[in-house]
């Protein structure tokens, strides 16, 4: 069979430990031998950020503008240990957050879901993705612990040298009191990326805030999402059938609980966070989420939502085959191709990453899995296998399909 040829070359972004073992994997055994992979290639090993004193993350996040869609492999968030360990002359910062400042990008993350492994919300039968705002809110909260009586005092100076000032408490004795900001700016760019993403996945958006108690912050909030979506993508939405919904964070959380999942919930800072964990822990598995970096502008950026796996690549070092589960990986690549094939027009390329999910989805529901599969999965026959395996195994699905 002659192989799928790509016109616009994909960013491809390196990693780190054991994900960085199975991105060699994925690539050697189940996309180079049926595509001819055109990818601009860029190191974002520890070491290698080392050597150029972080140029390369820079120079990967601007490939992603220049070229519109990117792959990324789990990375390492230096810290102490880390410093230590890779022998580095600065602590680099986390390369995802350097990604996402000049890419001004927001987090959808989204589980991949597989019939026999139990959701523990029995109701949800399709993902649910959250769009989580990744500026400001507590994140960049300022905090004072007061001792005693005292009062505190909200105070805006502007340019021209006024002020405007507000009492937020006179304390009468021990309390806490906390200053959090956003931006106009920061709103309006998750916004976009938010109706982008739902005019890209063909699915209902809901956003939801506190605007009732909030009757400035949180409804800035929602009157920028109103504004931008009459602007700019009303007729867009109404195009594709879908429909973006505004409500308050409550009733979200009990419209959520009730559906049967398949839209996009998009999070305040706060409400992402938290709101992204419950839905990862229900439907079972980090190593079954994947994550992708949407631009206000329309660049992508794909990976799996879970790190290094660390604990596993200290076993592979010392010769011990892991079951490590390689599917988030792979769908954080099978994404970028879609992407690609369908902004250069190649029906082949979309095709094959979509025969690639399903024959991934159809061997672990034959009940061959990697270990952190094996409590979720229903099926009698199941069998644990080692990354190398459910890869082989994964490849031998795929070929019985082409
Ligand atoms: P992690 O790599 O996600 O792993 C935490 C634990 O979750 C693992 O020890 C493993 O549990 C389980 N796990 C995660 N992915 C798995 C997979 N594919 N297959 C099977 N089990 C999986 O998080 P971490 O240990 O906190 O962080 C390790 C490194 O990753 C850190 O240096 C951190 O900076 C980096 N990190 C990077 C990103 C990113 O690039 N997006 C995100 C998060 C963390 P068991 O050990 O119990 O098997
Ligand atoms: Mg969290």
């Amino acid at each position: 069979m002659a192989k799928i040829q790509m016109k616009t070359p994909l960013v491809e972004i390196d990693g780190d430990e054991m994900t960085r073992m199975i991105w060699k994997m994925v690539k050697d055994e189940l996309l180079e031998p049926f595509i001819d992979l055109k990818t601009e290639y860029y190191d974002l090993g520890l070491e290698f950020r080392e050597n150029t004193k972080d140029q390369v993350t820079v120079d990967a996040a601007n490939a992603i503008k220049r070229l519109g869609v990117g792959v990324k492999c789990a990375t390492i968030t230096p810290n102490a240990d880390r410093v230590k360990e890779y022998n580095l002359t600065e602590m680099w910062k986390s390369p995802n957050g350097t990604l996402r400042a000049i890419l001004d990008g927001t987090v959808f993350r989204k589980p991949i879901l597989v019939d026999g492994f139990t959701s523990f919300v029995p109701t949800w039968k399709e993902p649910i993705t959250i769009a989580r705002h990744a500026y400001g809110d507590l994140y960049k909260g300022v905090e004072f612990k007061v001792e005693g009586p005292c009062e505190a005092e909200l105070v805006i100076k502007k340019p021209d040298g006024t002020t405007e000032t507000q009492t937020i408490h006179k304390f009468k004795g021990a309390g806490v009191v906390q200053g959090i900001h956003n931006t106009d700016e920061s709103i309006s760019s998750f916004a976009k990326a938010c109706f982008q993403f739902a005019l890209d996945q063909k699915q209902d958006l809901l956003f939801s805030a506190k605007d009732t108690i909030s009757k400035k912050y949180d409804h800035t909030f929602k009157d920028l999402f109103n504004e931008i979506f009459d602007a700019e993508f009303k007729t867009a939405f109404e195009e594709a059938g879908i429909q973006y919904t505004y409500t308050l964070i409550d009733d979200a959380v009990a419209r959520i609980m009730r559906s049967e999942g398949g839209l996009i919930w998009a999070c305040k800072n706060y409400d992402g966070d938290v709101m992204s964990d419950m839905v990862a822990a229900a439907f079972g598995s980090l190593a079954m989420m994947t994550s992708v970096l949407v631009s206000p502008t329309g660049e992508f950026e794909y990976e799996a939502a879970h790190g290094t796996v660390t604990r596993h690549y200290y076993q592979y070092l010392k010769g011990v085959q892991t079951s490590t589960n390689p599917i988030a990986t792979l769908f954080a690549w099978t994404g970028g191709l879609k992407k690609r094939g369908e902004l250069d027009e190649i029906p082949e390329l979309v095709h094959f990453a979509e025969q690639l999910e399903v024959a991934s989805i159809e061997t672990l529901k034959k009940g061959i899995m990697t270990k952190d599969l094996i409590p979720l999965s229903s099926n009698p026959d199941k069998q644990e296998v080692t990354t190398a395996g459910l890869i082989a195994a994964i490849r031998a699905t795929l070929e019985s399909k082409l």
